[in-house]
């Protein structure tokens, strides 16, 4: 494969930009090799400047789940345009928004929009902090929230695939007020409830997270962590950056029947353009500056391109419940067929999955959570990466990243990638 110009273009932007990327795991530090220079995405494909076409199992990250470049949303974007980039001012489009989410998401009562996750799951914290008068919140081994400086503690994605989970720059300050539980464990929330009685403002993690490789909670789990939370006054959010909108129109907490109290968005709710949200019970979210105490506020949030994408997204998913069944086969059939490749093969390494998103784990062990994450053999999963990608298939550039799958995967696509999975599998392990 011909990667000349990516190469000299990522020679250059070390000149120029920290390691070359704008976000870390983009440098495929975790897989060897140089990252691909993107010139424009289409429906299921991803087109470098070197000419190469791969089909690609990331979608930007979440947001893509209808396929890149599609029609509606451009349409709607380049619509936007002509009325002007940026206000500064509220929009009637706002107020669309606010209201198809407060119907589609089961705990929002009322929204914020933001720029980004980060700044969804930062201010949804201090807003918790600021309603219940407490300052410790507890957060979940493995999970990431975005880089805001109390998250980066014990952290997923980027943060564990660079090895180094806790930041320089993070003071002791900030990280004396997170409190770390295990994923799939009330025990260790129970241990720190008590030891930090009346304290504890807050409970954040995602409901399904994908950001050590996907896990999936175990019966029961999710309603647990809700009934601590009521029984001690903790706020419980839901970080539904991933799966918001990705595993039913209203999220994971629709699908597990659990209602958190604050619930934070990203990705697909911006349909491909910078925005985050966050929201929740009436009461909570009236703690929001200028109609309570709590500052929080931006610049370009709301940004009229930004929400015409987002609402043209939603407005299609919330009348389109079929795509869910769509991208639930999707889903299933990948999954599947990849099981059943190891399983001829001889391996029955793990494969996670929910609706659109899983991930393939180099481990026989069961995964469900950090720990058990960690299991997988990194270094294989590199050889995987590099063998996939040289058959045309651009997966995810970690093993402990989730991958995430769009409607524009129709069935003839999956074939390909079944046969690329067999024979990569076949090149790495020697077969
Ligand atoms: N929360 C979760 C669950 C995420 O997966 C991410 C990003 N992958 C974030 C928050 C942060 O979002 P952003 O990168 O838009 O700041």
């Amino acid at each position: 494969m011909n990667i000349s110009k990516s190469k000299e273009l990522f020679s250059k932007a070390q000149n120029f930009i920290p390691g070359g990327v704008n976000s870390p795991v983009r440098a495929f530090r975790a897989v060897g090799g140089e990252p691909l220079f993107i010139k424009k995405a289409d429906g299921a494909y991803l087109y470098d400047e070197d000419g190469n076409k791969f089909i690609e199992l990331i979608n930007s990250w979440g947001p893509m789940l209808l396929g890149h470049n599609h029609p509606m949303v451009k349409e709607a974007v380049i619509n936007a345009m002509e009325d002007g980039t940026s206000f500064g001012a509220p929009t009637a489009r706002e107020v669309e928004i606010a209201e198809l989410i407060v119907s589609m998401v089961p705990s929002i009562e009322k929204v914020r929009m933001v720029n980004s996750g980060t700044e969804a799951t930062m201010s949804a914290i201090r807003v918790a902090r600021g309603f219940t008068g407490r300052d410790k919140f507890i957060k979940m081994e493995g999970h990431y929230h975005g880089h805001g400086d109390s998250f980066l503690i014990a952290a997923g994605s980027g943060a564990m695939t660079m090895g180094d989970p806790d930041s320089p720059g993070v003071t002791k300050g900030t990280a004396k007020d997170t409190l770390i539980a295990l994923f799939n464990n009330l025990e260790t929330v129970e241990e720190l409830v008590a030891a930090n009685p009346g304290e504890i403002a807050a409970l954040i993690l995602e409901p399904v997270p994908g950001n050590m490789g996907l896990c999936l909670p175990k019966q029961g789990y999710l309603q647990g962590l809700r009934d601590i939370c009521t029984r001690e006054g903790i706020i419980l959010i839901f970080d539904e950056v991933m799966t918001g909108f990705r595993l039913a129109k209203g999220g994971a907490q629709e699908v597990f029947g659990v209602t958190p109290d604050m619930t934070t968005l990203g990705k697909i709710i911006g349909g491909g353009m910078p925005v985050g949200a966050y929201g929740g019970r009436r009461e909570i979210m009236e703690f929001v500056s200028p109609a309570g105490p709590v500052y929080q506020a931006g610049t370009l949030s709301g940004n009229p391109i930004a929400m015409a994408a987002g609402l043209t997204m939603l407005k299609h998913l919330n009348s389109n419940p079929a795509v869910y069944d769509e991208l639930n086969h999707i889903g299933s059939t990948l999954a599947d067929g990849i099981k059943s490749i190891n399983k001829e093969l001889g391996f029955d390494y793990t494969v996670n999955r929910i609706g659109s998103m899983y991930s393939l784990f180099f481990t026989s062990e069961e995964v469900y959570d950090f720990e058990t994450a960690k299991t997988a053999d990194t270094v294989l999963f590199g050889k995987y990466f590099q063998a996939m990608l040289k058959r045309g298939v651009y997966l995810a550039p970690s093993q402990f990243e989730s991958l995430f799958l769009s409607t524009a995967l129709k069935d003839e696509l999956i074939d390909q990638i079944l046969s690329a999975h067999k024979e990569a599998m076949v090149e790495i392990l020697g077969l």
